[in-house]
């Protein structure tokens, strides 16, 4: 089973793209103080439904950053010597962060979307796609962005203009 808004999401995110640019440049004028609360509510409510292990799309067409204390945790893992692992997996990208070289992720199983280093992985990971952080506001761009690869993100957009619209 696959996620059900993964196949057309592409299409869905297009379609709402203006609009929730939009929505965030009305809601950056006066910034609910709810807000914070409100989509971490509906953060919480979407993965209680959705399962990753259903779409796995972030691991296939992203990479996370990798900070330094990643790429140590990482390598201490694998048992390899920081400068190997950063040679076999990782590149520099256009902002100086550390990226994986390919996607899909090498450490994706795409037998199940699993991931082989799940209790090690970037930090980057374990907070994607980053609706429950605080100041979300801040996020408003990435946000947009991640609709186009996250259907968790697309719908839990969707939501939050319902619960609070913007005008
Ligand atoms: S490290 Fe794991 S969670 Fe992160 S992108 Fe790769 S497979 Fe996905
Ligand atoms: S975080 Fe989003 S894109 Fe990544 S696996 Fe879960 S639903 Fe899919």
């Amino acid at each position: 089973m696959i996620d059900k808004d993964l196949e057309g999401l592409t299409e869905l995110a297009k379609e709402v793209k203006e609009e929730n640019i939009k929505y965030f440049k009305r809601l950056k004028k006066r910034v609910p103080k709810r807000l914070d609360l409100v989509v971490r509510e509906i953060h919480e409510e979407e993965f209680e439904r959705t399962d990753c292990l259903t779409c796995g799309n972030c691991c296939k067409t992203t990479s996370p950053m990798f900070t330094h204390k990643d790429i140590e945790r990482i390598a201490k893992h694998l048992k390899m010597k920081v400068a190997d692992f950063i040679t076999q997996y990782l590149k520099i990208d256009e902002d100086d962060f550390h990226v994986l070289k390919t996607a899909p992720c090498s450490f994706l199983d795409e037998r199940d979307n699993s991931c082989f280093i799940y209790d090690v992985r970037p930090k980057a990971c374990s907070e994607y796609p980053h609706t429950n952080r605080k100041k979300f506001i801040q996020l408003a761009d990435i946000t947009v962005k991640n609709t186009e690869i996250c259907p968790a993100t697309y719908r839990i957009m969707e939501e939050l203009k319902k619960r609070l619209p913007s005008s």
